[in-house]
């Protein structure tokens, strides 16, 4: 077993970091650290335009859709590089669509989508979750109906986040209402955000941050922009969630976030004495110390094995529990080292660390659900993981 990275990741690393340390400004980790997690402000759209024009939001995808066709194992040092800088870029679009065009999307698709795609150019918000299908996904009723070469929709969507910012919708909808079977009769497509016949509602949400409702009526999408077969649609969203999870745990960035809470108890005195010498406070930040290795440990392996073309799967459900789970608990921690100051919101000039903490003890609620609820996650481990029986 050998943990270490070999010489070639090693040169890309410093290439990355080189490349980091040139175009990463103090907005951009500013913007990140204090901002909105669901929104991009100008200065991340302003990186992700420099990453994308160098060719690095799609490093391991072929030369001929927009990639670099460089090993996957460059993606994730690519990624962990970008967490140390302490910014982000690459949304839905690379991590989640991306992957299932490239294995169930047409010729065509592929040559007009990925490359738009892999220069930042297009973006999605993924439009699964209806009012009465969230766990239960495969009880959606959103409506596609055939019309020559058009699909016709009809229906709604709930939480599709970041609709009312980007131009294309990632949409589940019911193809087959004759099917007993409710996960056979759904189809996925990419739809124009801007097309006659939808309209998005800004939902906010307890951290003060916008997710949206998006109607369709009689919304006309080209039978072209179906990804894979009719009816097979269920299937991709498997696969696509099991990206998304291994992904979305990176949405909070918590090991800088306790690297902050280290530097702050150095700094700060209660009765003339540093935080740092407090016990309760050694005991724990070492507690969170532990966890974010932990959930580093785990995410190379998840990685790891998306590097062996294996789709993760009771991997993604343990690292995105343990990673959001510990999200939450990085909140809880912070709030009892930073006390009466840990209330104070971002924008506060009084506030500790920007008032990440304040925005992180709302924000990291809904981690448990969005994604996936941490129960269906469990359930997943407790039948593919464990070998238990399903339930039905
Ligand atoms: C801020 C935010 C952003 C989101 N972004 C998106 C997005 O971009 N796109 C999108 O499509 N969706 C998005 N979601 C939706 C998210 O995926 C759903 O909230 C999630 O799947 C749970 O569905 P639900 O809210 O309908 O809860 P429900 O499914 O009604 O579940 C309620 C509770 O019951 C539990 N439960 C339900 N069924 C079972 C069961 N069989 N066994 C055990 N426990 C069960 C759940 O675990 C949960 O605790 C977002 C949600 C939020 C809050």
């Amino acid at each position: 077993m050998d943990f270490a990275f070999g010489e070639k990741e090693e040169e890309f690393r410093q290439e990355v970091r080189d490349f980091l340390s040139e175009v990463v400004t103090p907005e951009m980790v500013e913007e990140r650290a204090g901002g909105k997690y669901y929104e991009r402000g100008p200065h991340s759209k302003e990186l992700m335009r420099k990453v994308g024009e160098k060719g690095w939001l799609a490093l391991t995808w072929p030369k001929e859709y927009g990639g670099q066709g460089r090993p996957l194992g460059d993606r994730f040092i690519f990624a962990a590089e970008m967490l140390n800088y302490g910014v982000a870029a690459g949304g839905s679009g690379i991590a989640i669509v991306a992957p299932i065009l490239m294995r169930h999307g047409t010729e065509e698709q592929k040559k007009e989508w990925l490359p738009k795609i892999a220069r930042g150019e297009i973006e999605f918000s993924l439009g699964y979750t209806e009012p009465d299908a969230g766990t239960d996904l495969a009880s959606l009723q959103t409506r596609a109906v055939r019309d020559g070469d058009d699909y016709i929709i009809n229906g709604q969507k709930v939480y599709s986040t970041m609709a009312h910012q980007v131009g294309y919708h990632w949409l589940a909808a019911r193809t087959n209402v004759d099917e007993p079977k409710k996960h056979k009769g759904i189809s996925l497509f990419m739809v124009d955000l801007k097309s006659p016949g939808i309209t998005i509602r800004p939902l906010k949400t307890i951290a003060d941050e916008l997710t949206t409702e998006v109607f369709y009526d009689n919304v006309r999408v080209p039978a072209k922009n179906r990804v894979g077969e009719e009816n097979q649609g269920w299937y991709y969203i498997a696969e696509a969630l099991d990206f998304e999870r291994s992904l979305v745990v990176n949405i909070v960035n918590s090991e800088r976030i306790v690297e902050g809470l280290i530097e702050y108890t150095k700094e700060t005195k209660h009765k003339g004495r540093p935080l740092a010498e407090d016990p309760f406070v050694r005991q724990g930040l070492a507690q969170l110390w532990i966890e974010v290795n932990i959930k580093r440990l785990l995410g190379w392996r998840t990685a790891w094995l998306e590097s062996q073309g294996i789709v993760p799967n009771v991997e993604a459900a343990v690292l995105k529990i343990f990673g959001h789970e510990l999200d939450q608990r990085v909140a809880k921690t912070g709030m009892e080292i930073l006390g009466l100051y840990a209330q104070l919101e971002p924008g506060s000039k009084w506030a500790p660390l920007k008032g990440i903490i304040e925005h992180l003890y709302r924000f990291a609620i809904h981690l448990s659900y969005g994604g996936g609820s941490h129960e269906l996650m469990r359930t997943i481990i407790a039948s593919r993981g464990m070998g238990l029986p399903r339930l039905h």
